[in-house]
């Protein structure tokens, strides 16, 4: 019996996870749940999957976190705050942690998580993005055991030989990863329409159902992006280790290339359960409700490159990455601020890579060897962005 915090619960890939766990009742125990905004949905999935606690991450909701648990007769103990979020990441009774807070949020739990040396099912990258070396670092002093849940990373660690060293791609015969991604609901779009590019559209992924940040970065391939650096983190690659290929059928979640001409890829349908799944049970396999894939279904496998004029944001990650771990924490910052822009309405699509772009040019670049520096250029990154934002592109 397996006891799992499942951090960022009420998202998509929160509910996907309980989904699994409530599959296996007899491997799976849940011990703490948390959510934000969507208290009510949080209460339900207490009531379902009982656990020990129940953590709201804003200090300001916990009087009606608490009013909602006794209306829904939960009886799990209701915490409140950042510092809960780190206990019931690294509670002695705990196995397993799904690391799934969007942004820059999740930092600090997950790497709780990290440090306490638990089993790390790691969805959200932004953590990685921000923190990389001292993530590693940590994972490599404490014993924890990473295991990526982003589909690409998980085909990845699937495709990888299984004494893998870190790092060492000659041993291993790897000649690059290839990291797939869908190109996005935009990729046949003409360029010159990207300015009315409506909220709608850009929330509504081909393949995939999931947060709406997210979605947004899989639209402009700040997604891929993010997980470029997140690769080159996980498996010890550098930047020309890795080459992003564009398969809009998301059937293939990336693929492993090695130095005598096979190329082994991980398939299944577009379903973040299996994925899930997967980092639960590791090393075994569990049964996750994914409907199997059917390959008198597909009529269409394509390839294709990925064009920078299209993508600004995969081309701004890819040069983060090569410069280093505070460019890739300012880019992730920025980011999510134009995302949350253009999700207001304040800024048009196109502008998200412009806002991005001009933030990192802005600032100059500094070593960054805490976290505590590294959270100061994420909110200095912040700053400046929405600085950027209300003087230049605010519609
Ligand atoms: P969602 O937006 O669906 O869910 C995000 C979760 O984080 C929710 O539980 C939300 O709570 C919580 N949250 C939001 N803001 C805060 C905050 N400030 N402090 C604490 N908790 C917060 O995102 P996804 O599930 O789509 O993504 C989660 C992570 O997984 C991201 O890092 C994403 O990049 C990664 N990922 C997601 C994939 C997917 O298929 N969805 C695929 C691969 C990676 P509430 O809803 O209650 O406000
Ligand atoms: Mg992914």
């Amino acid at each position: 019996m397996q006891t799992v915090t499942v951090l960022g619960a009420t998202g998509s890939i929160g509910c996907n996870t309980l989904d699994v766990i409530n599959r296996h009742p007899e491997k799976y125990r849940v011990f703490a749940i948390s959510g934000h905004s969507q208290l009510e949905l949080l209460m339900e999935q207490a009531q379902k999957c009982a656990p020990r606690y129940v953590v709201i991450a804003d200090d300001a909701n916990y009087k009606l976190a608490c009013e909602l648990a006794s209306q829904y007769g939960v009886d799990a103990e209701i915490l409140a705050g950042a510092k809960a979020l780190e206990e019931v990441s690294s509670a002695p009774e705990v196995d397993a942690v799904m690391a799934a807070i969007v942004g820059a949020a999740g930092l600090l739990p997950t790497l709780a998580a990290v440090k306490a040396g638990k089993r790390v099912l790691l969805a959200n990258k932004e953590a990685l993005v921000m923190s990389g070396a001292l993530f590693i670092e940590a994972a490599n002093h404490s014993g924890a055991q990473i295991l990526p849940i982003d589909s690409e990373h998980n085909a990845i660690f699937q495709c990888l030989p299984h004494d893998y060293e870190y790092g060492n791609f000659t041993a291993s015969g790897i000649r690059k990863i290839l990291l797939t991604g869908s190109g996005g609901p935009f990729r046949e779009r003409p360029l010159d329409s990207f300015s009315s590019i409506a909220i709608d559209e850009a929330c509504t992924h081909p393949n995939w159902s999931m947060g709406r940040k997210i979605t947004i970065d899989s639209a402009t391939m700040m997604n891929k992006g993010l997980e470029f650096i997140e690769a080159c983190w996980l498996f010890g690659a550098s930047a020309s280790d890795i080459e992003v290929v564009i398969h809009p059928q998301s059937i293939i979640h990336s693929m492993v290339q090695y130095i005598d001409g096979s190329v082994i890829a991980q398939m299944g349908n577009p379903d973040m359960r299996t994925p899930i799944a997967y980092g639960l049970a590791h090393p075994e396999r569990i049964e996750a409700g994914v409907t199997p894939l059917d390959f008198s279904d597909i009529s269409n496998f394509s390839f294709q490159t990925p064009c920078f004029e299209r993508y600004p944001n995969l081309k701004l990650a890819i040069d983060a990455c090569n410069e280093g771990q505070c460019a890739t924490t300012r880019v992730n910052a920025s980011n999510e601020v134009a995302v949350e822009a253009f999700l207001a309405g304040k800024i048009q699509f196109c502008d998200i890579a412009k806002v991005n772009e001009a933030t990192l040019n802005a600032m100059p670049y500094v070593s960054v060897n805490s976290i505590a520096q590294i959270l100061e250029q994420d909110s200095l990154a912040r700053a400046k962005a929405n600085e950027i934002i209300r003087g230049k592109f605010q519609c």
